[in-house]
């Protein structure tokens, strides 16, 4: 066991290093700053208005009617 080692990851937003540790309170992001910003885009493109036939038929998030 390497209990030293620390454990570390890559900011999801901006790559950054994070040590996965207790003091990393906005882990897997480097602050809230990367948070808040990986939240809204996350949001902005689940709510966005499907305009552009870019989705494919048949959403794997929408169960199929019988
Ligand atoms: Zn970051």
């Amino acid at each position: 066991m390497n209990d030293d080692e620390p454990v570390s990851v890559s900011c999801p937003n901006c790559g950054k290093e994070v040590q996965w540790s207790a003091d990393s309170g906005f882990r897997p992001f480097c602050g809230e700053r990367c948070r808040l910003i990986d939240l809204g885009e996350w949001a902005a493109e689940r709510y966005r208005v499907p305009g552009e036939p870019s989705s494919p038929p048949g959403k794997p998030d929408s169960e199929p009617l019988q």
